[in-house]
């Protein structure tokens, strides 16, 4: 959520809802398929089971199109591809590599407004979120690591950067391009083949770009998408000429992958799941902080591994946050996601919407008092009102575990070290965010928080050349900056 998109939210105000007009996004102008088939070796190719799967629209709960689903025999033969563009591609010389890279990241400045309502379509979120957040970033993904394709040499002095070979790279649904971006930018720009699958929920913005990466001219088996479930995802982690597996997604699968490379010489970075704190004090400029809470949690549905889904309040502005708090989420429009006007769009499936429900339930058996926005819902698809916690535990469920939902569990404190330690205090080390007047409190916190990102008086801020990666249960590596890079590279 922008600025401008918040202030437009307080201007609403609780009691002013009969002024909301809809103003749904047109979908005349995007361009898809009724079928999709597997991008292997600069072809699109059918899979080898004939089998394909449904991809739905969360909102509706209409079907969208078909996809492919790639079995074992699908990956062995986009990594066969991968492998053999992997010699010429990595030998290119680097200023060529990064032609092809700007030019992807042009065509989607291009595609812009086309990608944006694709990913609401098919994710459900909110479209000034794809149209402000995930479209722009995924471009700039590109633009950042085609800059630095030619200048590795400069950026790790004293080393010999190589491209480490075929990268399998596995994504999740809740950031669907801008994960694609993430993870195929710096591996090509560093001179690797990819094999990419997207979420089986969320694929056709990664199929999409495999249309741009056609348009761009890439050599044929320099990127490969597959499709499927779990079973595909799998077929790439253990496929024996992988040299490098990427991984977003939950801690429960990544603990899997972990297990699978054991004894292999494959590389890995993952990043998994989140449980961050917001921590506000009493002397942080408090209007600013409700803001800022509402974005960290509610920001994409809360479908974001880094979301702020803890709240910490000072005691002794705990009543006048929790006001404005519970004001401001009435405010909130869960709705069309192809709406210029809503604030919270669609669950990503109706698995998603279970898993958050039963948590809600869970929440409210520990005996936490419960409270969500004033809203209605549409009467089909999949939606969940902004809701929040009070008065919950450290041992509760809904404060140790990853909802991946709009659900915000709130706790108070009354020193530096109570938070600190009670922030800390989960299996997850990913993110947090801290707001106070003290600059000398935020240097305090963030050297003492076992979090891979503290933003401080701000929250969920991204930006191409910042790495992003956990500690603890929230994974190993970072993608982002120079980090992001070094991860595709052999520096000896
Ligand atoms: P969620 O539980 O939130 O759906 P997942 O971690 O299951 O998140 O999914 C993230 C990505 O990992 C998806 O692309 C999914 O298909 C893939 N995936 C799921 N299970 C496996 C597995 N066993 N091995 C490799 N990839 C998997």
């Amino acid at each position: 959520m922008g600025k401008k998109d918040l202030n437009t939210g307080l201007k609403l105000g609780v009691d002013s809802k009969w002024q909301y007009s809809p103003a749904p996004e047109s979908t005349s102008h995007i361009n898809l398929k009724k079928k999709y088939d597997l991008f292997i070796d600069g072809k699109w190719v059918a899979p080898s089971s004939g089998k394909y799967f449904d991809t739905i629209n969360p909102a509706t709960e209409e079907k969208i199109a078909d996809i492919a689903e790639a079995n074992e025999k699908d990956v062995d033969k986009a990594v066969k591809a991968a492998r053999k563009a992997f010699g010429p591609w990595s030998k290119l010389p680097a200023k060529e590599r990064a032609k092809f890279i700007y030019r992807i990241a042009r065509l989607i400045q291009e595609r812009a407004r086309e990608f944006s309502v694709i990913e609401s379509l098919d994710g459900g979120k909110a479209i000034r979120e794809s149209r402000d957040v995930d479209v722009p970033l995924a471009a700039a993904h590109f633009f950042y690591n085609a800059g630095w394709a030619d200048k590795l040499d400069y950026a790790f002095p004293g080393k010999k950067p190589e491209a480490i070979g075929v990268a399998g790279q596995i994504i999740p649904w809740n950031f669907p391009l801008l994960m694609a971006a993430w993870k195929l930018a710096p591996a090509l720009a560093c001179g690797n083949t990819v094999v990419l699958k997207p979420a089986e929920t969320t694929p056709l913005t990664a199929l999409k770009l495999a249309e741009l990466v056609q348009e761009a001219g890439l050599p044929d088996g320099v990127v490969n998408i597959v499709t499927g479930a779990g079973s595909t995802g799998s077929s790439i982690v253990n496929h024996n000429d992988i040299d490098k597996i990427a991984f977003t997604g939950s801690t429960g699968v990544g603990k899997i992958i972990q297990k699978s490379i054991v004894g292999t010489n494959k590389r890995a970075t993952l990043e998994l799941g989140g449980k961050a704190a917001n921590i506000i004090f009493e002397d942080a400029p408090i209007d600013q902080a409700v803001e800022g809470i509402i974005n960290g949690i509610y920001f994409n549905q809360g479908h974001v591994c880094c979301a702020g889904s803890r709240l910490f309040i000072e005691e002794p502005v705990y009543d006048q946050v929790i006001r404005k708090l519970k004001d401001r989420i009435n405010t909130l429009i869960v709705g069309d996601p192809l709406d210029k006007n809503t604030d919270i769009g669609a669950i990503n499936s109706k698995a998603q919407l279970k898993t958050i429900k039963d948590y809600i339930k869970i929440g409210k058996k520990e005996g936490a008092e419960f409270f969500e926005g004033s809203c209605s819902l549409p009467s089909k698809g999949f939606f969940c009102k902004p809701t929040l916690f009070t008065g919950v535990a450290q041992s509760n469920k809904i404060v140790q575990e990853e909802i991946f939902g709009p659900v915000l569990a709130v706790q108070t404190f009354r020193s530096v070290d109570e938070v600190i330690k009670k922030a800390n205090n989960t299996p997850y080390g990913l993110s947090a965010g801290v707001w106070t007047d003290k600059g000398s409190k935020i240097f305090n916190l963030t050297s003492q928080m076992r979090a891979g990102v503290v933003w401080a008086n701000t929250y969920n801020k991204f930006d191409p050349a910042s790495p992003f990666g956990g500690y603890k249960e929230s994974g190993f590596g970072r993608e982002g900056g120079l980090h992001g890079l070094s991860a595709y590279l052999n520096l000896n």
